[in-house]
């Protein structure tokens, strides 16, 4: 069988190694148009903070080591321009310039996302740079470090700009972060919010709302970034404004897309299209709340999705229930995390969505070194279950949201989920968890 994938990274190399494990003898053809395959895109802010380590650290498997060691036909330099699903060919162009045509008996599309990038004067003026490859990667390491970059503007204010944020001041450099919207993180409860903007305000980072980008000038002193009401001279400007699924491929051939122009798959990952699967960054997903389409591009999903559309590809039928949105990021020395749905993506799934929000403790009473925790909970006051949490502090967030994530997979109500049996001991929280805590506080109100 001849199984082609689309796309080397998360879920692409995740498919072609875990088919190549189930069925040795398959020809699986990886189709990747970069140089690069298998790398941690999410190391990438933390590697860029610390100018003594290599970029190419990030890289978790090298190409050769899927190539010889794994007997996966790897092709870098190979961009997929068409996909013709009655002839079941895919088509392109390498970096030589020449033409590629090949003929699959299963096809994965694992292209991912790319960076939204606004249509305004000077975006693609150099110092002009977004984040999301490896070489996106290389090229803002080395832009720092060449030209000498000191102010930056970073366009855009989500996880990635937040993480790009801690970076650049971890090189001392002025940051200055810029959106439309008047609100910092607006998924996020807003009291919650108000803590990550403190922690951002007291690290000296200058936060700009109601500023859209209008343009960007070159002079003599670096780059202009042109805003609604201001303008900010500096050396770098980068656009973090999140990403739009790689899905025209799969659109100009036919197949069916979903929320936000993701490519529509069933839960064995497979689209609208008999033999092609469509796995990551690229395609939507069930919400396990919701129990509709979503569009959250995250790794674990990339990668699950990966290896499951694979089992299917081999025979070995595979199902996904779906993912919670499940996310966690740093801010400083700030932990910020959410699973599940907030009040207003409740409210528009049709239930009776009830919250509370509860300040506690990380450690237990009188144990030094507590620090506080935010939580805000969110359940369907008609049945009772949990809907979401949004976690912030400074410890103990992190790995806490898992519990609530696995809570909701469980559909289990707040009232099941305040009966658990959580540990304790006093150097990582109170006796009753601050999950706990805030779960028997919504009790009393959901009655
Ligand atoms: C800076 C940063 C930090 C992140 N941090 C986190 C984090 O902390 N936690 C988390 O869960 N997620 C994080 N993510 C998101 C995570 O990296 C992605 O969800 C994951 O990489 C998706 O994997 P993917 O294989 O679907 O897509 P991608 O990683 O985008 O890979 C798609 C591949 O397809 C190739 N391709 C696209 N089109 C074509 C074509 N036509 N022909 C051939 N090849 C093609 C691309 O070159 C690319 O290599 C982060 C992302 C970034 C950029």
């Amino acid at each position: 069988m001849d199984f082609i994938i689309i796309g080397g990274d998360a879920a692409g190399m995740s498919a072609a190694s875990r088919a190549k494990r189930t069925q040795p003898d398959m020809n699986v053809t990886v189709l990747e148009m970069t140089q690069d395959v298998s790398y941690s895109a999410c190391g990438m802010p933390y590697n860029i903070a610390d100018p003594q380590r290599s970029i190419e650290e990030l890289v978790v498997r090298r190409a050769e080591v899927f190539r010889e060691k794994q007997g996966i036909n790897l092709l870098t330099g190979h961009r997929v321009e068409g996909i013709q699903p009655d002839a079941q060919t895919v088509s392109g162009v390498s970096a030589d310039g020449k033409g590629f045509s090949f003929s699959y008996d299963r096809l994965l599309i694992a292209s991912g996302a790319s960076p939204v990038r606004p249509k305004v004067p000077g975006i693609d003026l150099p110092g002009v740079l977004a984040l999301k490859s490896l070489e996106d990667g290389r090229n803002i390491k080395q832009f720092v470090k060449d030209k000498n970059v000191r102010r930056v503007a970073i366009v855009g204010m989500g996880y990635i700009a937040l993480e790009m944020c801690e970076a650049f001041r971890a090189l001392d450099l002025e940051i200055s972060m810029l959106k439309p919207n008047p609100n910092l993180l607006p998924w996020l409860e807003r009291s919650c919010a108000q803590v990550v903007q403190q922690e951002l305000e007291s690290h000296g980072v200058n936060l700009l709302f109601g500023q859209g980008l209008k343009g960007i000038e070159a002079g003599a002193n670096g780059l202009k970034a042109v805003c609604d009401e201001t303008s900010l001279d500096v050396d770098m400007v980068l656009i973090a404004m999140g990403v739009r699924p790689n899905s025209d491929i799969a659109a100009n051939a036919g197949l069916a897309l979903s929320v936000a122009d993701s490519i529509a798959v069933d839960k064995k990952l497979q689209t609208s299209h008999d033999h092609i699967y469509a796995a990551g960054d690229c395609a939507d997903a069930y919400h396990v709340v919701t129990r509709s389409k979503t569009w959250i591009p995250l790794a674990l999903r990339a990668n699950g999705a990966g290896w499951a559309a694979a089992d299917n590809v081999c025979g070995k039928e595979k199902t996904l229930p779906g993912i919670a949105g499940t996310a966690v990021f740093k801010v400083f020395d700030l932990e910020v995390a959410r699973t599940g749905l907030n009040v207003p993506e409740a409210s528009a799934a049709g239930f009776e969505p009830v919250a509370v929000s509860v300040k506690t403790r990380s450690k237990a009473h009188a144990h030094p070194g507590n620090t506080t925790i935010y939580l805000h909970m969110v359940a369907d006051k008609k049945s009772g279950k949990l809907l979401g949490l949004q976690m912030v502090g400074r410890e103990g967030v992190a790995h806490r949201i898992d519990a609530p994530a696995v809570a909701l997979h469980a559909q289990m109500t707040v009232e099941d989920f305040s009966e658990s049996d959580l540990a304790y001991a006093p150097p990582f929280g109170p006796t009753w968890d601050p999950m706990l805590t805030t779960a028997n506080q919504m009790l009393k109100k959901i009655g």
